[in-house]
């Protein structure tokens, strides 16, 4: 049986005012069935490492930079979020893809040099509404995680994967079950032909979860929790989100 997780990604939302109270709200409604973590601004790891140390929730970051060290201005290393405690990293979100031209081999290599630092990649997989209009689903989210299956070799089972239809994402439209679920089972089959860990890997899904359509995506076969954005940042959805998981 696969443990549920359900991370919230905070993307460009904030101050330390408003994440204290965020924080306290999700803490207070511990303790959760599932496995629970924040993926919050680089400044604000500090605060949270603070506010999460004595809790079993768990924090990342957003992205990383694929270099360990170096003139690389505005980068920021794996090394330094896990001096920050982070457990995981996303690494290839669709907003990374498309507003700053990450490739699929950039995505990989973060995701390598995250596992090498023992961070968790969440990575990020999934296809735009034009791509899934042209009936190219599949084959774009495959050669997405083909990218990372080669780079990662014998580590692929270490990372956790999220299925984020990119015309789902803040949009309100939210894949149905049925539609996650297909392409979930995709991703597991390849990963199986990858890995023995492919059954124990952690599916996620991301776009437009919210509580009231949270249990019905987490109830599928291969959907083992999901990635949160617009409603991670209210403690109350956010904490509803997690119990239907
Ligand atoms: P929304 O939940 O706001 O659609 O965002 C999903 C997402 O991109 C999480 O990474």
């Amino acid at each position: 049986m696969r443990r549920k997780l359900v991370v919230g990604n905070w993307k460009m939302h904030g101050s330390r005012a408003a994440n204290a109270e965020l924080l306290a709200g999700i803490t207070q409604a511990r303790p959760f069935d599932c496995d629970v973590a924040v993926c919050v601004p680089y400044p604000y790891l500090a605060d949270t490492a603070v506010s999460l140390a004595t809790s079993d929730l768990r924090w990342g970051a957003q992205d990383c930079s694929a270099h360990e060290q170096g003139a690389y201005t505005g980068e920021v290393s794996v090394g330094m979020l896990a001096e920050f405690g982070c457990r995981y990293v996303i690494v290839g979100h669709s907003e990374r893809r498309g507003y700053h031209a990450e490739s699929d081999q950039l995505v990989a290599d973060k995701a390598k040099a995250a596992l090498a630092r023992g961070v968790t990649p969440i990575v990020c997989v999934g296809e735009t509404l034009a791509q899934r209009e042209a009936g190219e689903t599949d084959a774009v989210v495959k050669r997405q995680l083909s990218a990372v299956i080669h780079t990662l070799g014998h580590c692929v089972g270490e990372m956790i994967v999220a299925y984020e239809p990119v015309w789902a994402i803040g949009t309100g439209r939210t894949a149905t079950p049925e539609q996650a679920q297909a392409v979930h089972a995709l991703l597991r089959a390849q990963l199986q032909a990858a890995t023995p860990k492919a059954e124990s890997m952690v599916l996620l899904y991301g776009g437009s979860v919210k509580p009231d359509n949270a249990a019905s995506l987490f109830g599928q076969k291969d959907i083992d929790g999901g990635l949160i954005g617009g409603a991670a940042l209210k403690a109350a959805d956010f904490v509803a989100i997690c119990r239907a998981a």
